[in-house]
Formats: structure tokens, sequence, C-alpha cells
């Protein structure tokens, strides 16, 4: 290869579109870990072009493994993005604390509504999500192969299977399909079955299918590719071979590791030798890469043998990394790749998103510990709204130093930590029972926030 062609080719592989992010919400029970499960085992047994390639924290299902899925729907040469990034952890949760530079790391969104039960109130949470943080989505109306006089059509596209039932089933479908539609049209959207939609940022397509028959699946990457093809080219036009940058999904003690984070890049990419700056509970945290880990395909139980090591990521893609440093790292937190940069400026850069979502914080108060930044956000406006200060609010589980800061509030009330989807650390336990302090726990915020609340009005009664 001549130096021309081979500046010709690195051109090309750094002007390379990067795959779009996609999230799964929905209401509990709708269907969403069995839409993933099934979109993971069809890629797998489809299996021969691209299958599907897991990432931590991620699927990848390659353009061409899409095209076989999709069959006549999906023709690979109209497309030049490389298929499509399933975030693992369905949910709101991991949607609303998964943030890049501000907004939500998602790019599109899948919400799962069961045609049975229509709308639901996560699903109108789901939607109000995902209205503030502009991100388009599709609907996935699950379970068709519930209704009664069902007549699948394998293999064929869904808009054939729907014409072809019998009118009894046609109709008993079409009362629960037409629902969601008005439904989400109550919520200020509007909406089609996804087959009658043109222009899929200004209507919500529906997809009827099923998680479990996997009919109408091939329809929903088919519109998913399409949807980030035609209207979000430009946002995935990223130099996929530059100085990376993405969000940490989970800080995670690895045996000959230490601790890791497990990160979803966005942007760029990252080696296996690069210097990194991490969001951590102090402040960035400034190391190096010592390995990149990649799970390994039917990993053995040997928990030193589930990793292989890469020697660079490119966006996007599902990474664990392994560095130096990382037990102050937070959740949520942004991650730099420095290498050509100036660090002063990927410091500031960590910094300034860091303090978009710090919490302000009193002389007197609580103390807060939640799993994630984006948590410590909720339950921080969520006690912001009940008009309860806060001393001092960290991501972490809680440690004996909370303990320590909780037992310097003057007040009863305030010698309290509140725990959001955090564990217990055994010496921090012994410390508590020791001491004055009082701990409260949940995974739901406003259950948190009433508990301490009704604790409150407990002491105050007794001190009347
Ligand atoms: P999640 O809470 O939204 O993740 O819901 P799950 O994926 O755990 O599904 C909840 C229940 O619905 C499980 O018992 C699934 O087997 C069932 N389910 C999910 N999708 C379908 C579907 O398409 N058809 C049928 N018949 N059952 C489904």
């Amino acid at each position: 290869m001549s130096d021309t062609d081979a500046d010709a080719a690195s051109t090309a592989e750094s002007n390379a579109l990067r795959t779009p992010i996609v999230a799964v919400l929905g209401h509990v029970d709708h269907g969403k870990t069995t839409l993933l499960d099934t979109i993971r085992g069809s890629a797998v047994s489809e299996g021969e072009a691209g299958a599907i390639t897991q990432h931590i924290g991620a699927t990848a299902v390659p353009l061409e493994t899409v095209s076989e899925m999709a069959g006549d729907l999906v023709d690979p040469t109209d497309f030049d993005l490389p298929g499509l990034l399933f975030i693992d952890t369905p949910g709101h949760h991991s949607f609303t604390t998964l943030r890049s530079r501000g907004g939500a790391l998602a790019d599109i969104a899948v919400v799962v509504v069961d045609v049975n039960d229509g709308f639901q109130p996560q699903t109108i949470e789901a939607l109000e999500i995902l209205q503030r943080t502009g991100t388009p989505f599709v609907v996935a109306a699950n379970k068709i192969d519930t209704t009664p006089g069902w007549n699948p059509n394998d293999g064929r596209p869904i808009q054939e299977t729907y014409e072809k039932q019998s009118q009894n089933a046609r109709s008993r479908l079409d009362e629960n399909l037409y629902e969601i539609i008005g439904d989400l049209s109550d919520e200020g959207f509007s909406a089609d079955l996804y087959w009658r939609v043109q222009n899929f940022t200004k209507n919500v397509g529906v997809v009827p299918l099923s998680a479990i028959t996997s009919e109408g699946i091939p329809d929903l990457l088919a519109v998913l590719m399409g949807l980030s093809q035609r209207y979000m080219k430009e946002q995935m036009a990223v130099d996929v071979t530059g100085p990376g940058a993405g969000t940490v999904l989970e800080v995670k003690d690895e045996r000959g590791f230490g601790a890791t984070v497990d990160v979803v890049l966005y942007d760029g990419s990252v080696r296996a030798d690069d210097e990194i700056v991490v969001g951590g509970i102090d402040g960035p945290i400034v190391t190096e890469v010592r390995a990149l880990l990649q799970p390994r395909p039917n990993a053995e139980i040997r928990v030193e043998k589930r990793f292989d090591k890469v020697d660079e990521v490119r966006a996007a893609a599902g990474i664990k990394i392994a560095a130096p440093e990382l037990d102050d790292a937070m959740a949520g937190a942004p991650i730099r790749v420095v290498r050509d940069r100036d660090i002063e400026d990927v410091i500031e850069e960590v910094e300034s998103e860091l303090a978009e979502i710090q919490v302000s914080t009193e002389e007197e108060g609580v103390v807060v510990k939640a799993d994630t930044l984006g948590s410590l956000e909720a339950m921080a406006n969520a006690l912001r709204e009940a008009e309860v200060p806060i001393l001092r609010a960290e991501v972490g589980d809680v440690a004996p130093r909370d303990v320590a800061v909780a037992s310097t509030a003057n007040e009863e009330k305030h010698r309290v930590i509140l725990g959001f989807n955090v564990d217990v650390l055994s010496n921090a336990e012994t410390e508590l029972d020791e001491s004055e302090v009082k701990l409260f726990e949940d995974d739901v915020i406003y259950q948190l926030v009433e508990g301490y609340e009704n604790y409150v009005d407990e002491i105050e009664r007794a001190q009347q």
C-alpha cells in the first residue's frame, strides 16, 4: 500500500460513523428484558455474518446481522451506519443516570408497552423523560402473540402478518393498538403504525411485536436503523480514532485488577496505554489505562478468565477499564482520554461536567448516598422539594466516614444517612450500631423520602 492509500484508508476510518446507542424503557413487566434477550438470542442464532458482539454493559448488533434478521426490510447497501448498540440494562434509572455532555447517553429509545395492559405510570414517566431529553423513540407494542386467535406468520414483515389475521383477531389487536396510539396523542405525540409513518422525527412509529415469538422484532430493528440513518447521521459522525469520551456505567472490583470502571464510549477511542481523566467523588481522577477488558464469549467460571484484553476500542462500545486510582470513580460520571490534548483542558472539561450534576450542600443537614450521580441528583431534588437540608451528598456505599460525618449534626433529625440503592460496608455497620446515627435505605426515591419525613414527624411529636 502506498502512503497515499494508507492516508486515504486512515481518513476513511476516522470519518467512519459510530453506532447509535439504543436504550429500552417502559413499565415493569411489559417485556423490556425479554425483548433485549430475544434480540441477543436471535442475532446469535442467525449467526453467520457478524452475529453480535457482547460488550461490557451493552450488545452490538452489526449491520450485516440486522439485515440478515430483517430480510427484505433492510438492504445493507442503503446504510453506512455500522449497526446498533443496545444498552443491556433496561429502565428509566439507567437511562436518566447515563448522560453524555449534559444530554442523554442513548441516541434512540424503544418504549415497550404491553398491548393488553396499555399505558401505565412508568410508560408516561418514560415519555416525559424522552421529551425532556429530546430523544427520538419508537414504541414496541409488545405481546401481540397473546391476542385471542392470533395467527403467527414466521419470518414475514409484521404488516403482512397483521393484515392476514382473522377479522376477530385483527379487531381485538386494533382496539389495543389504537388505545396506545390515542394515549400517545394525549401525551402530545402524534403516532401511527410504523408502516404508515413517513417522518420518524415528527411521528412516533408503533411496531406491533412479540418479544417471545420474535415476530415484529426484525421490523423494530429496521425502524431503528432507518431512523438513525436518516436523522442522526450528523450525531454519529464522530472521529472514532480521536481521544475518547464516555460515561461510567459502574465501578467494580475485579479480582486481579482492583477497582475498574465499566464505560460506554460514545466518541473517539480508548487505547491500552492512554492517560485518562475520570469523574470521582473528590473531583477528576487522572490515571493511566492498565488494561482494556472485553467479556470473553462463553466465559468460564474462573474469574481471571472472564475477560480478553484488547488494545483499542472505538465508539460506540462498552468496555471495562482497569487503571490505578479508580476506587473513588463515580457511576454516571464522565471519562475522557487525554492523548494529544492539553491535560488541563481535559481536567477542566471533566470538572465542569461534574459541576453540572453536583449537589449543593448546607452547614447542617442529612448525609445522602446514592449509586450513581444521576440518582444522587434526583435524591437531592426530592429532598429540596421536601425542604430537607443536605450536609453531604456522595455516590457510593455507606462507609464509616459517612457515619462519622452524620454524627456531627446538631439536631437529632439530621443525624441521619439516606441510602438510595447502595450497600452498607460491614465496618460501617459496626459504627452505625455504636452511634446515634439512623440509616434509611430504599431503592424507590419517594419511599425513602417519605420514610424519613415520617421519622422527623415522630421526633417532633415526641418533643412537643
Ligand atoms: P420487564 O420488567 O419489562 O423487563 O419485563 P420482562 O421482560 O421481565 O417480562 C415480563 C413477563 O412478560 C415475563 O413473564 C415474560 O415472559 C412476559 N413476556 C414478555 N414479552 C412477552 C411477549 O411478547 N409475549 C408473551 N406472551 N409474554 C411476554
